[in-house]
Formats: structure tokens, C-alpha cells, sequence
């Protein structure tokens, strides 16, 4: 029996695997990047810049790299050390932005304090932002028109809907509003017509806003911070969160609790994170794609 089989049989949670679904893409995809590759001569490259080191990114990191070598993509990581100055970064972006053979640039967060984040991803080419944080990319967003869009947002939307959950006129509490992750999110629902709070550190009445919602989006980097008892029953719930606790990684939700009053819930590990990766080789192919007049 499969874990989602056993856990609705014992009136629980759904669980929303990312893994499948990001098989699925990963698998489209390695063909794509193959018949690009006989087309174009060459496999698209992404490039991750990674600036310091932060125990969340570089879990993120590994897996970024894995899932590239997986479609046949080449994943290039930038080292850059905790000291670098922000002018070296940039035109090291500068660099990639002109180098044919790399088709997408992410940097990985966050950053080290002292490194102004816009000054960062201003430099990066937008048709090279395959993580949708480009101001043109966030802008086109906002507006509601076609440009990349922040992987972690799309995917935690994603997986509601290829899992077959329609969102239209659901009361949405998205937990954090970060650019990266709970803003795009978001926006995303508003698209897909929910009805949406943005809750974050100074929201008033937290337990209210996710006690009324039918779709709990948490991004806010907080172990534990929903639990079940604050969900409404049915609801469905993504856990963006990534947070090492001791040597384990888990989500912004308890787990345990909340899988026994939501209908469905993703888990941490393996729920957003590796369909997040998927979508941005999806992105990655598209913008070869558009870099190479296709
Ligand atoms: P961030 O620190 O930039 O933003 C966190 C947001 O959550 C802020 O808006 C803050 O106001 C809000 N918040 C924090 N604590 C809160 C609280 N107690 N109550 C209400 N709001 C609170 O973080 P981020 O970059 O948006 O990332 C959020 C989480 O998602 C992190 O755990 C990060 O590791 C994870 N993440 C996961 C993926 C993935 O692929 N699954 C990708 C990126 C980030």
C-alpha cells in the first residue's frame, strides 16, 4: 500500500508527494533538452551563483544540481566567497549574461547581510531570470502577464492543482510575503480567482486568518508555527517551509497534527522542493528556447 493509500484508510491527510509529479515533468523535459541539444548543438546551462554558505541553501542546492544532471541540463554553480563585494557579483553576472551557453542564472538565498539583494538580481539578464525575481519579471506578474515566475510560488500552486484541487473562489491565508516565495504565491492564487490574506510577522490574529481559510500556504521559515489545531477541518495545506532542526529538515507546519484534520498536505521533505526544481528546468528550457529564436 502506498503512504497516501494507508494514511487516507486511517482517515488522514492526503499526501501530496512532489516527487511524482516532478518525475513527470523531469521526464518530458530530458526528451526536450535532448532534441534542443540536436538542434542547437549544445545543452542549456544553469547557472547558480552561490554567495557564503547557509545550511537551507545548500540542501536546496544539492538538489538543484541532481535534478540538472537528471534532464540532461547542465548545472554550473559560481562559487563566490562570504567576503566578495557586491561590484565583483555583478560582473560576474554580467559574464554569464553574455555567455551563449548559459540560458538561465539563479542566485541562491538568502544572501549575506551585507549584500544589497536588488543591486543582485537587477544585474541579471531578465530573459535569463528563470527564477522570476527580475523587477521586469515581478512586474509582469503583478500585471497578470506571461514572464517567469518565482519557481517555489508556482510549484506550491502547482502541486494543488496537478494533484486535481480546483482553487477558484477558495478563501487562501498565505503565510509570509517574502518576493521570493509568499508574495509571487499570492498572486498566483489571485489568478487562479481564491480569495487571498497574506498574513506575515506583524499579522494581529495569525490563529484566525488560517482557521478560516480553505487553502493554507505557509512560507515563513518557522518550525512548527501551524499546527493542527488551527486549521479548519478539510483544509488544504502547503508547507513551503525548509528549516534544519537538529539534523532533520522540516517544514513551518506540524506535520503530525495537521495531517489529521487537513484533507490534504504536503510534506517536508518531498513535497514543493523537488517539483520546485522541476519547474525551474522548465523555465530553464524555456528561456533557451527564446534565447535561440525558437
Ligand atoms: P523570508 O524570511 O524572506 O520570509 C519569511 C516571511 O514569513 C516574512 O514575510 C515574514 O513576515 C513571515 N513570517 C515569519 N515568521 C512568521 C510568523 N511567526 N508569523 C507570521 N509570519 C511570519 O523567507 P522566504 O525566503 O520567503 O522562505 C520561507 C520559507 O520557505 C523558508 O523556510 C525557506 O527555507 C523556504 N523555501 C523553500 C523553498 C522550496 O523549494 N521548498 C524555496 C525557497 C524557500
Amino acid at each position: 500500500m502506498t503512504a497516501e493509500a494507508s494514511y487516507r484508510r486511517h482517515n488522514r491527510a492526503r499526501i501530496l508527494e512532489g516527487g511524482p509529479i516532478a518525475a513527470e515533468i523531469r521526464s518530458r523535459l530530458s526528451n526536450e533538452v535532448r532534441s534542443f541539444r540536436d538542434r542547437g548543438g549544445f545543452a542549456p546551462t544553469l547557472a547558480v551563483l552561490l554567495i557564503g554558505a547557509d545550511a537551507p541553501s545548500a540542501v536546496y542546492l544539492h538538489q538543484i544540481v541532481r535534478s540538472c544532471r537528471s534532464t540532461g541540463v547542465t548545472g554550473r554553480v559560481v562559487e563566490m566567497g562570504e567576503r566578495v563585494t557586491t561590484a565583483l557579483i555583478r560582473r560576474r553576472i554580467d559574464e554569464l549574461n553574455r555567455d551563449p551557453l548559459v540560458s538561465g542564472i539563479i542566485v541562491q538565498m538568502p544572501l549575506p547581510r551585507r549584500i544589497p539583494l536588488r543591486a543582485v538580481i537587477e544585474s541579471i539578464d531578465p530573459r535569463k531570470d528563470v527564477d522570476g525575481l527580475h523587477p521586469q519579471n515581478a512586474g509582469l506578474l503583478s500585471l497578470g502577464y506571461e514572464g517567469f515566475l518565482p519557481a517555489t510560488a508556482q510549484a506550491a500552486v502547482e502541486i494543488l492543482k496537478r494533484s486535481g484541487y480546483r482553487l477558484e473562489g477558495l478563501d487562501a491565508t498565505v503565510i509570509g510575503r517574502s518576493n521570493v516565495v509568499g508574495k509571487p504565491a499570492s498572486l498566483l492564487l489571485q489568478r487562479e480567482h481564491c480569495t487571498v490574506t497574506t498574513c506575515h510577522r506583524r499579522t494581529d490574529d495569525l490563529p484566525g486568518h488560517v482557521a478560516r481559510a480553505d487553502l493554507v500556504v505557509v512560507a515563513a521559515g518557522s518550525p512548527g508555527l501551524v499546527t493542527g489545531a488551527m486549521l479548519k477541518p478539510g483544509a488544504l495545506v502547503v508547507d513551503v517551509g525548509i528549516n534544519v532542526v537538529g539534523d532533520r529538515i522540516v517544514g513551518d507546519v506540524e506535520f503530525e497534527s495537521a495531517s489529521k484534520v487537513a484533507d490534504a498536505i504536503t510534506p517536508v521533505p518531498g513535497g514543493v522542493g523537488p517539483l520546485t526544481n522541476a519547474i525551474l528546468l522548465e523555465h530553464l528550457l524555456a528561456a533557451a528556447r527564446a534565447q535561440h529564436g525558437e
